[in-house]
Protein backbone atom coordinates (compact mmCIF):
# COMPACT_ATOMS: atom_id res chain seq x y z
CA UNK A 1 0.00 0.00 0.00
CA UNK A 2 1.05 3.65 -0.36
CA UNK A 3 0.59 6.06 2.44
CA UNK A 4 -0.98 9.12 1.67
CA UNK A 5 -2.08 12.23 3.96
CA UNK A 6 -4.81 14.66 3.54
CA UNK A 7 -8.18 16.19 5.15
CA UNK A 8 -11.17 14.41 6.09
CA UNK A 9 -14.23 14.74 7.50
CA UNK A 10 -14.88 12.48 10.24
CA UNK A 11 -18.63 13.50 10.49
CA UNK A 12 -21.01 15.78 8.90
CA UNK A 13 -20.57 18.68 12.07
CA UNK A 14 -17.07 18.86 12.48
CA UNK A 15 -14.43 20.78 10.91
CA UNK A 16 -11.78 19.06 8.18
CA UNK A 17 -8.80 17.82 9.78
CA UNK A 18 -5.58 15.55 8.94
CA UNK A 19 -5.88 12.08 8.20
CA UNK A 20 -3.23 9.71 7.46
CA UNK A 21 -4.64 7.11 4.60
CA UNK A 22 -3.74 4.35 2.09
CA UNK A 23 -3.17 4.21 -1.49
CA UNK A 24 -3.99 0.95 -3.42
CA UNK A 25 -0.15 0.02 -5.06
CA UNK A 26 -0.09 0.65 -8.44
CA UNK A 27 -1.50 -1.87 -10.67
CA UNK A 28 -0.61 -2.80 -14.22
CA UNK A 29 -3.26 -0.06 -15.63
CA UNK A 30 -3.27 2.62 -12.82
CA UNK A 31 -1.42 5.94 -12.58
CA UNK A 32 0.05 7.36 -9.45
CA UNK A 33 -0.30 11.24 -8.85
CA UNK A 34 1.01 13.50 -7.21
CA UNK A 35 -1.76 15.85 -6.99
CA UNK A 36 0.14 19.09 -7.25
CA UNK A 37 -3.85 21.40 -7.15
CA UNK A 38 -7.35 20.28 -5.81
CA UNK A 39 -10.30 22.88 -6.05
CA UNK A 40 -13.29 22.79 -4.04
CA UNK A 41 -16.83 22.83 -5.33
CA UNK A 42 -19.75 22.91 -3.13
CA UNK A 43 -20.35 19.00 -3.74
CA UNK A 44 -17.33 18.27 -1.53
CA UNK A 45 -19.29 20.39 1.43
CA UNK A 46 -22.93 18.89 0.67
CA UNK A 47 -21.25 15.32 0.85
CA UNK A 48 -19.04 15.88 3.55
CA UNK A 49 -22.29 17.48 5.63
CA UNK A 50 -23.82 14.90 4.83
CA UNK A 51 -26.72 16.74 3.02
CA UNK A 52 -27.70 14.61 0.76
CA UNK A 53 -27.40 11.54 2.69
CA UNK A 54 -24.82 8.74 2.28
CA UNK A 55 -22.09 9.90 3.84
CA UNK A 56 -19.07 7.24 4.95
CA UNK A 57 -16.88 8.72 7.25
CA UNK A 58 -13.82 9.19 6.86
CA UNK A 59 -14.08 11.35 4.00
CA UNK A 60 -11.55 12.80 1.95
CA UNK A 61 -13.64 15.32 -0.42
CA UNK A 62 -11.78 16.61 -3.64
CA UNK A 63 -12.86 15.77 -7.32
CA UNK A 64 -11.02 18.63 -9.12
CA UNK A 65 -7.62 17.37 -9.51
CA UNK A 66 -4.66 18.17 -11.00
CA UNK A 67 -1.01 16.71 -10.39
CA UNK A 68 1.87 14.85 -11.91
CA UNK A 69 2.44 11.48 -12.37
CA UNK A 70 4.83 9.57 -10.25
CA UNK A 71 4.43 6.11 -11.18
CA UNK A 72 2.72 4.11 -14.22
CA UNK A 73 1.83 0.24 -14.43
CA UNK A 74 3.34 -2.02 -16.45
CA UNK A 75 0.41 -1.93 -18.92
CA UNK A 76 -0.39 1.90 -18.76
CA UNK A 77 0.38 3.83 -22.24
CA UNK A 78 -1.20 7.07 -22.36
CA UNK A 79 0.79 8.27 -19.31
CA UNK A 80 4.71 8.67 -18.61
CA UNK A 81 6.23 9.59 -15.22
CA UNK A 82 6.31 13.31 -15.04
CA UNK A 83 3.30 14.07 -17.11
CA UNK A 84 0.59 16.32 -16.35
CA UNK A 85 -2.10 14.64 -15.22
CA UNK A 86 -5.88 15.33 -14.06
CA UNK A 87 -8.65 13.22 -12.16
CA UNK A 88 -12.82 14.51 -12.42
CA UNK A 89 -15.61 13.19 -10.28
CA UNK A 90 -14.81 9.60 -11.68
CA UNK A 91 -12.34 7.04 -11.19
CA UNK A 92 -14.17 4.00 -12.62
CA UNK A 93 -17.56 2.30 -14.36
CA UNK A 94 -18.52 -0.90 -15.72
CA UNK A 95 -17.19 -0.10 -19.00
CA UNK A 96 -19.82 -2.55 -20.59
CA UNK A 97 -22.81 -0.85 -20.08
CA UNK A 98 -24.47 0.71 -22.76
CA UNK A 99 -24.04 4.44 -20.96
CA UNK A 100 -20.52 3.05 -20.94
CA UNK A 101 -20.26 2.17 -23.78
CA UNK A 102 -21.88 5.26 -25.22
CA UNK A 103 -19.21 7.69 -23.49
CA UNK A 104 -21.20 7.97 -20.77
CA UNK A 105 -19.55 6.40 -18.03
CA UNK A 106 -21.15 9.22 -15.75
CA UNK A 107 -24.95 7.51 -16.31
CA UNK A 108 -23.23 3.76 -15.81
CA UNK A 109 -25.98 1.58 -15.46
CA UNK A 110 -23.82 -0.65 -12.85
CA UNK A 111 -23.32 2.91 -11.07
CA UNK A 112 -20.11 4.68 -11.40
CA UNK A 113 -17.29 4.80 -9.09
CA UNK A 114 -16.96 8.25 -7.57
CA UNK A 115 -13.58 9.90 -6.42
CA UNK A 116 -15.21 9.94 -3.06
CA UNK A 117 -17.63 8.34 -1.30
CA UNK A 118 -18.05 5.72 -3.32
CA UNK A 119 -17.24 1.97 -3.12
CA UNK A 120 -14.07 0.37 -5.41
CA UNK A 121 -13.25 -3.09 -4.15
CA UNK A 122 -15.01 -2.74 -1.30
CA UNK A 123 -13.14 0.22 -0.18
CA UNK A 124 -14.72 3.98 -0.15
CA UNK A 125 -12.47 6.20 -2.75
CA UNK A 126 -10.81 8.76 -0.94
CA UNK A 127 -10.17 12.14 -2.98
CA UNK A 128 -8.00 14.92 -3.94
CA UNK A 129 -7.68 16.83 -0.51
CA UNK A 130 -4.63 14.67 -0.33
CA UNK A 131 -0.64 14.28 -1.66
CA UNK A 132 -1.50 11.21 -3.62
CA UNK A 133 -4.14 9.28 -5.55
CA UNK A 134 -4.06 5.88 -7.75
CA UNK A 135 -6.69 5.55 -10.67
CA UNK A 136 -6.94 3.63 -13.44
CA UNK A 137 -5.34 5.02 -16.45
CA UNK A 138 -8.89 5.18 -18.68
CA UNK A 139 -9.99 7.95 -16.02
CA UNK A 140 -6.60 10.08 -16.07
CA UNK A 141 -6.95 13.08 -18.05
CA UNK A 142 -4.27 14.66 -20.03
CA UNK A 143 -3.84 18.90 -19.22
CA UNK A 144 -3.37 21.03 -22.14
CA UNK A 145 0.60 22.71 -21.84
CA UNK A 146 -0.06 25.61 -22.33
CA UNK A 147 -2.39 26.45 -19.05
CA UNK A 148 -1.79 27.48 -15.56
CA UNK A 149 -2.26 24.49 -13.50
CA UNK A 150 -3.78 25.56 -10.34
CA UNK A 151 -6.51 27.23 -12.45
CA UNK A 152 -7.08 24.21 -14.74
CA UNK A 153 -8.24 22.44 -11.57
CA UNK A 154 -11.54 22.97 -11.40
CA UNK A 155 -12.17 22.92 -14.74
CA UNK A 156 -12.25 18.49 -13.95
CA UNK A 157 -15.66 19.69 -12.81
CA UNK A 158 -16.80 23.20 -12.65
CA UNK A 159 -15.70 23.20 -16.51
CA UNK A 160 -17.35 19.67 -17.68
CA UNK A 161 -20.73 20.29 -15.84
CA UNK A 162 -21.32 23.23 -17.48
CA UNK A 163 -19.39 22.85 -20.85
CA UNK A 164 -21.88 19.26 -21.26
CA UNK A 165 -25.30 21.15 -21.36
CA UNK A 166 -24.00 24.01 -23.59
CA UNK A 167 -22.80 20.81 -25.78
CA UNK A 168 -26.19 18.70 -25.50
CA UNK A 169 -28.54 21.48 -26.17
CA UNK A 170 -26.38 22.71 -29.38
CA UNK A 171 -25.31 26.40 -27.80
CA UNK A 172 -24.04 28.40 -30.28
CA UNK A 173 -24.01 32.51 -32.06
CA UNK A 174 -27.45 33.60 -31.57
CA UNK A 175 -28.34 32.08 -29.07
CA UNK A 176 -29.41 33.69 -25.72
CA UNK A 177 -28.26 32.00 -22.33
CA UNK A 178 -29.43 32.52 -18.71
CA UNK A 179 -26.84 31.63 -16.45
CA UNK A 180 -28.30 31.27 -12.54
CA UNK A 181 -25.71 31.80 -9.91
CA UNK A 182 -22.15 33.46 -10.51
CA UNK A 183 -20.09 30.53 -8.59
CA UNK A 184 -17.56 28.39 -9.37
CA UNK A 185 -19.94 26.45 -11.94
CA UNK A 186 -21.71 29.38 -13.12
CA UNK A 187 -18.78 31.55 -13.96
CA UNK A 188 -17.52 28.67 -16.05
CA UNK A 189 -21.13 28.22 -17.83
CA UNK A 190 -20.60 32.14 -18.35
CA UNK A 191 -17.17 31.70 -19.97
CA UNK A 192 -17.94 28.90 -22.08
CA UNK A 193 -21.30 29.89 -23.29
CA UNK A 194 -19.76 33.23 -24.19
CA UNK A 195 -16.62 31.46 -26.18
CA UNK A 196 -19.74 29.52 -28.49
CA UNK A 197 -20.91 32.90 -29.03
CA UNK A 198 -24.06 32.83 -26.75
CA UNK A 199 -25.53 36.44 -25.98
CA UNK A 200 -25.11 35.16 -21.91
CA UNK A 201 -27.14 37.25 -19.15
CA UNK A 202 -26.30 36.19 -15.51
CA UNK A 203 -28.87 35.81 -12.97
CA UNK A 204 -27.21 36.40 -9.36
CA UNK A 205 -28.73 37.19 -6.20
CA UNK A 206 -25.35 38.80 -5.59
CA UNK A 207 -25.60 42.58 -6.80
CA UNK A 208 -21.59 42.80 -5.41
CA UNK A 209 -20.94 40.45 -8.27
CA UNK A 210 -21.80 42.54 -11.45
CA UNK A 211 -18.92 43.95 -12.52
CA UNK A 212 -17.53 40.91 -12.36
CA UNK A 213 -19.64 39.00 -14.63
CA UNK A 214 -18.95 41.59 -17.04
CA UNK A 215 -15.38 41.09 -16.99
CA UNK A 216 -15.87 37.41 -17.19
CA UNK A 217 -18.19 37.79 -20.53
CA UNK A 218 -21.87 38.28 -19.54
CA UNK A 219 -23.38 40.57 -21.91
CA UNK A 220 -26.63 41.78 -19.41
CA UNK A 221 -26.86 41.01 -15.25
CA UNK A 222 -29.99 40.65 -13.84
CA UNK A 223 -30.20 40.96 -10.04
CA UNK A 224 -32.85 37.88 -9.76
CA UNK A 225 -34.51 39.82 -6.39
CA UNK A 226 -35.62 42.75 -8.91
CA UNK A 227 -38.78 41.89 -10.11
CA UNK A 228 -38.55 44.72 -12.73
CA UNK A 229 -35.18 43.30 -13.89
CA UNK A 230 -36.62 39.77 -14.40
CA UNK A 231 -39.90 40.75 -15.90
CA UNK A 232 -38.20 42.14 -19.03
CA UNK A 233 -36.57 38.98 -19.87
CA UNK A 234 -39.92 37.55 -20.16
CA UNK A 235 -40.42 34.47 -22.91
CA UNK A 236 -36.82 35.91 -24.60
CA UNK A 237 -34.60 33.42 -23.59
CA UNK A 238 -33.24 30.26 -25.20
CA UNK A 239 -31.65 28.11 -22.71
CA UNK A 240 -30.84 28.73 -19.10
CA UNK A 241 -28.28 26.66 -16.91
CA UNK A 242 -29.08 26.39 -13.31
CA UNK A 243 -26.24 26.42 -10.90
CA UNK A 244 -27.86 27.05 -7.64
CA UNK A 245 -26.89 24.84 -4.39
CA UNK A 246 -30.26 25.74 -2.79
CA UNK A 247 -33.90 25.75 -3.22
CA UNK A 248 -35.31 28.67 -4.88
CA UNK A 249 -38.03 29.48 -7.41
CA UNK A 250 -38.03 27.77 -10.78
CA UNK A 251 -41.39 29.20 -12.15
CA UNK A 252 -40.12 32.46 -12.19
CA UNK A 253 -37.18 31.66 -14.24
CA UNK A 254 -39.15 29.58 -16.12
CA UNK A 255 -41.34 32.02 -17.39
CA UNK A 256 -38.17 33.26 -18.79
CA UNK A 257 -37.63 30.85 -21.90
CA UNK A 258 -39.07 31.14 -25.21
CA UNK A 259 -41.52 28.21 -26.30
CA UNK A 260 -40.23 24.51 -26.20
CA UNK A 261 -37.13 25.55 -24.85
CA UNK A 262 -35.29 24.22 -21.78
CA UNK A 263 -34.16 25.32 -18.66
CA UNK A 264 -31.17 22.20 -17.14
CA UNK A 265 -30.58 21.99 -13.57
CA UNK A 266 -26.94 21.30 -12.89
CA UNK A 267 -27.04 22.58 -9.49
CA UNK A 268 -27.97 19.72 -6.80
CA UNK A 269 -30.06 21.38 -3.71
CA UNK A 270 -30.29 19.02 -0.77
CA UNK A 271 -34.09 19.50 -0.40
CA UNK A 272 -36.76 19.28 -3.22
CA UNK A 273 -38.05 22.43 -5.18
CA UNK A 274 -41.79 23.14 -5.84
CA UNK A 275 -43.04 23.73 -8.75
CA UNK A 276 -46.26 23.20 -10.64
CA UNK A 277 -47.04 21.88 -14.12
CA UNK A 278 -48.48 25.03 -15.32
CA UNK A 279 -44.57 26.12 -15.63
CA UNK A 280 -44.15 23.24 -18.39
CA UNK A 281 -47.57 23.30 -20.12
CA UNK A 282 -47.45 27.00 -21.01
CA UNK A 283 -44.79 27.24 -23.58
CA UNK A 284 -44.41 23.59 -23.93
CA UNK A 285 -41.12 23.94 -21.38
CA UNK A 286 -38.51 21.37 -20.12
CA UNK A 287 -36.85 21.00 -16.75
CA UNK A 288 -33.77 18.78 -17.48
CA UNK A 289 -30.76 18.19 -15.58
CA UNK A 290 -27.24 17.31 -16.48
CA UNK A 291 -24.44 15.29 -14.84
CA UNK A 292 -20.61 16.03 -15.36
CA UNK A 293 -19.74 14.58 -18.81
CA UNK A 294 -18.21 11.10 -19.19
CA UNK A 295 -13.92 10.91 -20.34
CA UNK A 296 -14.23 11.81 -23.71
CA UNK A 297 -16.23 14.94 -23.08
CA UNK A 298 -14.24 15.78 -20.46
CA UNK A 299 -11.23 15.48 -22.47
CA UNK A 300 -12.59 17.35 -25.44
CA UNK A 301 -13.62 20.32 -22.66
CA UNK A 302 -9.63 20.31 -21.53
CA UNK A 303 -8.47 20.39 -25.34
CA UNK A 304 -11.16 23.06 -26.50
CA UNK A 305 -9.84 25.18 -23.18
CA UNK A 306 -6.84 24.78 -23.92
CA UNK A 307 -7.03 25.80 -27.47
CA UNK A 308 -8.81 29.07 -26.41
CA UNK A 309 -7.18 29.75 -23.17
CA UNK A 310 -10.07 29.42 -20.87
CA UNK A 311 -9.43 28.47 -17.39
CA UNK A 312 -11.04 29.32 -13.67
CA UNK A 313 -10.75 32.47 -11.83
CA UNK A 314 -9.37 30.95 -8.59
CA UNK A 315 -8.51 32.14 -4.79
CA UNK A 316 -5.47 29.85 -4.09
CA UNK A 317 -5.28 28.26 -0.32
CA UNK A 318 -3.54 25.83 1.71
CA UNK A 319 -5.22 22.88 3.24
CA UNK A 320 -5.01 24.60 7.03
CA UNK A 321 -8.03 27.30 5.43
CA UNK A 322 -10.42 24.54 3.89
CA UNK A 323 -12.80 24.81 6.37
CA UNK A 324 -13.30 28.93 6.77
CA UNK A 325 -12.73 28.61 2.55
CA UNK A 326 -16.56 26.22 2.87
CA UNK A 327 -18.13 29.05 5.08
CA UNK A 328 -16.76 31.82 2.67
CA UNK A 329 -18.18 29.29 -0.38
CA UNK A 330 -21.34 28.93 1.51
CA UNK A 331 -22.01 32.88 1.65
CA UNK A 332 -21.30 33.34 -2.17
CA UNK A 333 -17.63 34.47 -1.13
CA UNK A 334 -15.27 33.36 -3.34
CA UNK A 335 -13.73 34.32 -6.66
CA UNK A 336 -15.16 31.96 -8.17
CA UNK A 337 -13.27 28.63 -6.86
CA UNK A 338 -10.94 28.13 -4.12
CA UNK A 339 -7.96 25.75 -5.18
CA UNK A 340 -6.06 24.25 -2.63
CA UNK A 341 -2.00 24.04 -3.53
CA UNK A 342 -0.81 20.88 -2.17
CA UNK A 343 2.84 22.05 -1.92
CA UNK A 344 2.42 24.92 -0.16
CA UNK A 345 0.44 22.90 2.47
CA UNK A 346 1.56 21.54 5.73
CA UNK A 347 -0.48 18.04 5.60
P1 LIG B 1 -21.04 27.74 -5.61
O1 LIG B 1 -19.68 28.16 -6.04
O2 LIG B 1 -21.42 27.86 -4.17
O3 LIG B 1 -22.09 28.55 -6.51
C1 LIG B 1 -23.47 28.51 -6.31
C2 LIG B 1 -24.05 29.90 -6.57
O4 LIG B 1 -25.47 29.81 -6.45
C3 LIG B 1 -23.64 30.95 -5.55
O5 LIG B 1 -22.43 31.57 -5.87
C4 LIG B 1 -24.80 31.94 -5.63
O6 LIG B 1 -24.62 32.77 -6.78
C5 LIG B 1 -25.99 31.04 -5.93
N1 LIG B 1 -26.75 30.73 -4.73
C6 LIG B 1 -26.31 30.11 -3.61
N2 LIG B 1 -27.30 29.97 -2.71
C7 LIG B 1 -28.41 30.52 -3.27
C8 LIG B 1 -29.76 30.68 -2.87
N3 LIG B 1 -30.17 30.26 -1.66
N4 LIG B 1 -30.63 31.29 -3.72
C9 LIG B 1 -30.21 31.72 -4.91
N5 LIG B 1 -28.93 31.61 -5.37
C10 LIG B 1 -28.06 31.02 -4.55
O7 LIG B 1 -21.31 26.23 -5.98
P2 LIG B 1 -20.77 25.36 -7.22
O8 LIG B 1 -19.55 24.65 -6.81
O9 LIG B 1 -20.79 26.20 -8.45
O10 LIG B 1 -21.91 24.24 -7.30
C11 LIG B 1 -23.26 24.62 -7.54
C12 LIG B 1 -24.17 23.43 -7.38
O11 LIG B 1 -23.92 22.50 -8.43
C13 LIG B 1 -23.98 22.63 -6.09
O12 LIG B 1 -25.26 22.20 -5.64
C14 LIG B 1 -23.15 21.44 -6.52
O13 LIG B 1 -23.33 20.32 -5.70
C15 LIG B 1 -23.72 21.20 -7.89
N6 LIG B 1 -22.86 20.45 -8.82
C16 LIG B 1 -23.49 19.66 -9.71
C17 LIG B 1 -22.76 18.99 -10.66
C18 LIG B 1 -23.46 18.15 -11.69
O14 LIG B 1 -22.81 17.32 -12.30
N7 LIG B 1 -24.73 18.36 -11.92
C19 LIG B 1 -21.37 19.10 -10.68
C20 LIG B 1 -20.76 19.94 -9.75
C21 LIG B 1 -21.51 20.63 -8.83
P3 LIG B 1 -25.00 34.34 -6.76
O15 LIG B 1 -24.22 34.93 -5.63
O16 LIG B 1 -24.56 34.79 -8.10
O17 LIG B 1 -26.49 34.43 -6.58
ZN1 LIG C 1 -17.84 19.12 -8.33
Amino acid sequence: MIAAKGYAGFDAKSPLKHYDFERREVGDHDVLIDVLYCGICHSDIHTVRDEWGGAQYPLVPGHEIVGKVAKVGAKVKKFKVGDKAGVGCMVNSCGECEPCKSDLEQFCNKGSTFTYNSLEDGKVTQGGYSNKIVVTEKFVLKIPDNLELANVAPLLCAGITTYSPLKHWKIGKGDKVGVIGLGGLGHMAVKLAKSFGAHVIVFTTSPKKVEDAKRLGADEVVISKNQNEMQKQLKSIDFIIDTVSAPHDLKSYMELLKRDKTLCMVGVSPEPHEIASGAFIWGRKSLSGSLIGGLAETQEMLDYCGKHGITCDIEKITMDKVNESYERVLKSDVKYRFVIDMQASAL
